[in-house]
């Protein structure tokens, strides 16, 4: 219902939060989009026309109940407003962040239409969590009665943390297996700080620990565990493992040093973020200080790596993408904020191979030094190759194809070298072959390699396990990883006969 606080979006102009001044950011990973304060964060949400067949909640995800919220926003009822929120979205303050509004449910917001600037809903949606956990209005995790029943969760991804938390709420036992040493998924080690800083991420996986979740960090299913044991132990099981094979390039010296995937550039950088050793950080291998980096790719990946290059030092950082501007993958928010921090796009370009020198010899990925002399053996590369360029085709863009995108076409003639000292790859990830990788052929796969499960209870064809997030939809987005994550957990509940009991406890 509409107040006189609402409607504002003719006399009151879209703001969002102010935006660290790029020079300034540049020096550190901290994200670049301040706190909104709270008269300011009243005065976007009243913006808000509080449509009776709201568009921007009809394209979120959650389907969040955006125009409430943002009433009980410019109403002041900021504690409300959390509880709206939360009901419909596990990580809201994550979500504010990083989803990619202009695509989502700013995208969708009416008052565009009518010549206004759309209401600032992610930002928003951040301040009112920020806020609920600053003021301890976030309750603990406490589940009204235990169950017998146990989970398994493999992946602590947004996907399986989001069904971690629905379950554990329930009282079910919920043990969440991640072979990495730290919970969060992409989110802890592939989106940079200045996205999303990790303490935001660090807070709810300690409020699931805190809330009885159990984590098994270090323990890669496949490797430590069998898939079978996991099996064997829990009533449901759910697969949440993400996609992480990365798309390679071909052409003459692609395998030479100093070219490098871009999920381990990103992971390095993000550890030494959380103070960890990173040998190859160290090394130079995955550090951009000091060189000349060309970034291949037109997505999301490639926009956080010229983003992170820059905050390492890079003396130039160049990003090669096949198509046109308009045409790119990536958020052009993203590619706004990279062009103010220094990046330099070079639209409708592809690579043919590389240039490589024999510069320094490698130990264990580790430059030895030029002229360093090379002996066969243990850890010992005996190819001294290192990148010094990239060949450079140009591209001009064809008739649209079976997608109705234009098709990239190759301008006979135009090569031409870019000098690189590090060159990073950032073409796109594929799911790992989990059915060979755990001995489960039964686990369908569909032709891309992504997991085969029903699209409203997110069931395999194998009882009693479920599958969410990227392994099912491919690379996605934290949000549709979440949903995953939440329609899952009902469905377990269902099949455990709880999930009234959890409607009704609400
Ligand atoms: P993941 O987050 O990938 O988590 C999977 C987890 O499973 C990992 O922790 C992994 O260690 C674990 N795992 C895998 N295999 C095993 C195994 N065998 N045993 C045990 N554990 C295993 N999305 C957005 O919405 N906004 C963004 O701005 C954004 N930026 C991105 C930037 C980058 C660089 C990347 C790579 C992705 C980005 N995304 C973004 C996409 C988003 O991060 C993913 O869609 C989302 O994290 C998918 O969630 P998930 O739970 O399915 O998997
Ligand atoms: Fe928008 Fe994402 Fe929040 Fe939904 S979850 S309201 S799409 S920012
Ligand atoms: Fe408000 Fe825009 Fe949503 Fe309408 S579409 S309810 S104006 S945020």
């Amino acid at each position: 219902m509409a107040t006189s606080k609402m409607l504002r979006f003719v006399t009151v102009e879209r703001q969002t939060p102010e935006k660290r001044d790029a020079v300034a950011r540049k020096e550190d990973f901290g994200e670049i989009y301040r706190e909104f304060a709270a008269e300011r964060a009243a005065e976007q949400a009243g913006r808000c026309s509080q449509c009776g067949v709201p568009y921007c909640q009809s394209h979120c995800p959650l389907h969040n109940d955006i125009p409430d919220w943002l009433r009980l926003v410019a109403e002041g009822r900021l504690q409300e407003a959390y509880e709206v929120s939360q009901a419909t979205n596990t990580f809201p303050e994550i979500c504010g962040r990083i989803c990619p509004q202009d695509r989502l449910c700013e995208g969708n917001c009416v008052i565009e239409q009518s010549g206004h600037g759309t209401v600032t809903i992610g930002a928003v949606e951040k301040y009112i969590t920020d806020t609920a956990f600053e003021e301890g209005w976030v309750p603990r995790i406490a589940p009204h009665a235990e169950r017998e029943e146990s989970v398994g969760i493999i992946g602590a991804g947004p996907g399986g943390l989001a069904a971690a938390d629905l379950l554990r709420r329930a009282g079910v036992q919920v043990t969440v297996y991640d072979r990495y040493d730290r919970a969060g998924g992409l989110m802890t080690y592939g989106i940079p700080g200045f996205k999303l800083e990790k303490d935001v991420v660090m807070r709810r996986n300690d409020q699931l620990a805190e809330g009885g979740v159990e984590f098994r960090l270090n323990t890669e299913v496949g490797r430590d565990i069998t898939f079978d044991e996991i099996r064997d132990t829990h009533d449901a099981v759910i697969v949440a493992t993400g996609v992480y094979k990365s798309r390679e390039l071909d052409g003459d010296n692609h395998d030479a040093g100093g070219i490098v995937r871009a999920i381990d550039y990103l992971t390095a950088s993000n550890r030494k973020s959380f103070g960890d050793d990173v040998p190859e950080f160290d090394s130079g291998e995955l550090n951009a200080e000091g060189k000349r980096v060309v970034v291949i790719g037109g997505g999301d990946t490639a926009m956080d790596c010229v983003r992170t290059a820059i905050r390492q030092g890079a003396t130039s950082v160049k990003c090669l993408y096949r198509r046109d501007k308009a045409n790119m993958p990536g958020s052009q928010r993203e590619v706004a904020n990279a062009e103010e921090e220094g990046v330099e796009f070079v639209w409708l370009t592809a690579p043919a191979g590389f240039e490589a020198g024999s510069a320094a010899a490698m130990k264990g990925g580790v430059a030895l030094g030029p002229g360093a002399v090379a002996e066969e053996g243990e850890g010992i590369a005996t190819a001294h190759r290192v990148v010094s360029g990239v060949t450079v085709q140009r591209m001009r863009l064809g008739e649209p194809d079976a997608t109705g995108r234009q098709a990239p076409e190759l301008i006979e003639g135009a090569d031409y070298v870019e000098g690189a000292d590090l060159v990073i790859k950032a073409l796109g990830f594929e799911p790992e072959e989990l059915p060979t990788l755990w001995s489960r052929p039964e686990l369908e796969v569909t032709r891309w390699g992504t997991i085969k499960a029903d699209f409203r209870t997110h069931e395999t064809p194998l009882d009693g396990v479920y599958a969410v997030g990227d392994i099912v939809r491919g690379a996605s987005l934290v949000v549709w990883a979440i949903r995953d994550g939440r329609e899952a957990a009902e469905a377990i509940l269902e099949r455990f006969g709880a999930l009234n009991r959890v409607i009704a406890a609400e």
